[in-house]
Formats: structure tokens, sequence, C-alpha cells
């Protein structure tokens, strides 16, 4: 009688693998949302290295392969199990300024902004946090671009805020991708059925460049308490706020700093 061999145990690349094509086919088939391969991790001497080869790479493993990135995102399941078995490993990157656009802040003036947020009730889409220490919230598309026209009509030069606006052109890096040896992008409020109607950016207006004053103690608010915020805990009620690290990501986006 035949026996059978026991299924040798994945990898952890093969893990790996599984997750991010997982998470890719999700946001495609789920949400509708455009998605695209971007670089990926090497090992180099026992360290994550980018794929894109250059040593002092600001995204490791993050990053749009080249300029053309974009014409690749797609919807369509069966394209995405292509394009990822070209390369598994290959990070996750949504473009923005189609099914949404993104404000992207610091983690202190994020985790701000969503104790504010959350207390006022103001329905929320997504949120994310990235290793680089960024907060991502996804808004309707199109409507991010004016908070820098808000934003001088308030007087506040748009170079004086640090908050980036990911429209088109843009994208942001999602969950579980890696970023380099800093960790891996995390939902703080996955997509789920009650969030997928985003919300209008100027819904979060005033929280948010408030947050982001007050964070950096122009307003007379709070500054950096906590070096190392758990979301954990964040979700659990508490509402710590962290130093601000790197910026993250890269790409073409209009950065009001
Ligand atoms: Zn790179």
């Amino acid at each position: 009688m035949a026996t059978r061999t026991p299924p040798a145990p994945a990898s952890a690349a093969d893990t790996v693998a599984a997750h991010l094509l997982d998470a890719a086919l999700r946001y495609a088939e789920d949400r509708h949302w455009d998605v695209v391969p971007g670089t990926w991790l090497t090992t180099v001497d026992g360290m994550p290295r980018c794929s894109c080869g250059h040593p002092a790479c600001a995204s490791p493993g993050a990053h749009p392969v080249d300029p053309g990135w974009a014409g690749l995102a797609t919807g369509s399941t069966l394209t995405v199990r292509r394009l990822w078995s070209g390369q598994p490993l290959a990070s996750v990157l949504l473009p923005t300024g189609r099914a949404f656009d993104a404000l992207d802040v610091s983690e202190a003036a994020g985790c701000l902004a969503l104790a504010r947020l959350e207390r006022l009730g103001v329905p929320l889409g997504p949120v994310l946090c990235t290793p680089t220490r960024r907060v991502v919230f996804f808004v309707l598309p199109g409507s991010a671009s004016k908070f820098p026209a808000r934003l001088r009509r308030l007087g506040r030069p748009p170079a004086s805020i640090d908050l980036v606006v990911h429209a088109a052109g843009s994208h942001v890096v999602a969950p579980p991708t890696r970023v380099g040896s800093a960790g891996h992008t995390q939902w703080v409020r996955e997509p789920t059925a009650e969030n997928r109607w985003l919300p209008d950016a100027e819904s979060l207006f005033n929280a948010m460049v408030y947050a982001v004053r007050a964070s950096a103690g122009l307003d007379g608010g709070r500054r950096t308490l906590t070096p190392t915020p758990s979301w954990g805990r964040h979700q659990a009620g508490l509402t710590e706020v962290g130093v601000r690290g790197a910026v993250g990501g890269a790409g073409e986006f209009v950065r009001l700093r």
C-alpha cells in the first residue's frame, strides 16, 4: 500500500506571498479598488533591500516599479493573479484619485484627528498606518484636492501644514506590504461593508487641521507624548499619540508642508 508524503510546510516567503495576493484580490474584488504591484524586498547580507537596487531607497520594497506604473493598475482579479504570479512578493499599491483620495498625516496628528472625529461621530472610511509613522485616511475621490485652497482661505499657507494629499497620480501602500525593516503597513480601520461609502474630505477638514497643528505645537496643543503608541490600545479607547517619524511613500502627490 502506497504511503503519502505529507506536503512540505510553506516557506516564510510563500506565506508572505499568499498574504499579499490575498489582500490584492480582496481589494479588487470586495472594494472594486484598482491595485498595482510595486517593488519587493530581497535579502542582501541578511538585510532587506529594495528590488529597485538603490541602497538608500526611501521606501524599500514599497514603491512603483517604473513611471508607467499607473497603467498597470487593475481591478480584474484575473489580472491581479497574473501580475502577482510574475512576482509573488511584489508590494500592493493602491492608486489614488480613482476609487478614493487619501489624506496622509503624522502618527501624532492621525491619532488626535481620529480620536476627535470618532468622538464627534463623523463617518469615516478606512484608515491605515505605515511603519514610517504616518496615518492615512481614505476619502471620496476628488475631495482631498480642495484642501490647499481651503487652507489658503483660512490664511494658513499649505506649506505650513504637514499634510500630504494623495489624489490622481499618487498612490498609497496597502497592508500587508512590508516597508524595509521598518515593519508592515496595517489597517487602523479596516475596509468593511460599513465604511464602503467614503466621507468627503471636507468633513475631516477642521479636525485634521487642528490635529496637525496641535501635534506640531502650533495651536498651543499637545506636543508629542509617547514614543510608541499601540493601535490596539487606541482601538480599545485610549488615545495616546506618538512622535512623528520619517515621511513615508513616494510618488507624485501634492505635498502640503
Ligand atoms: Zn526602492
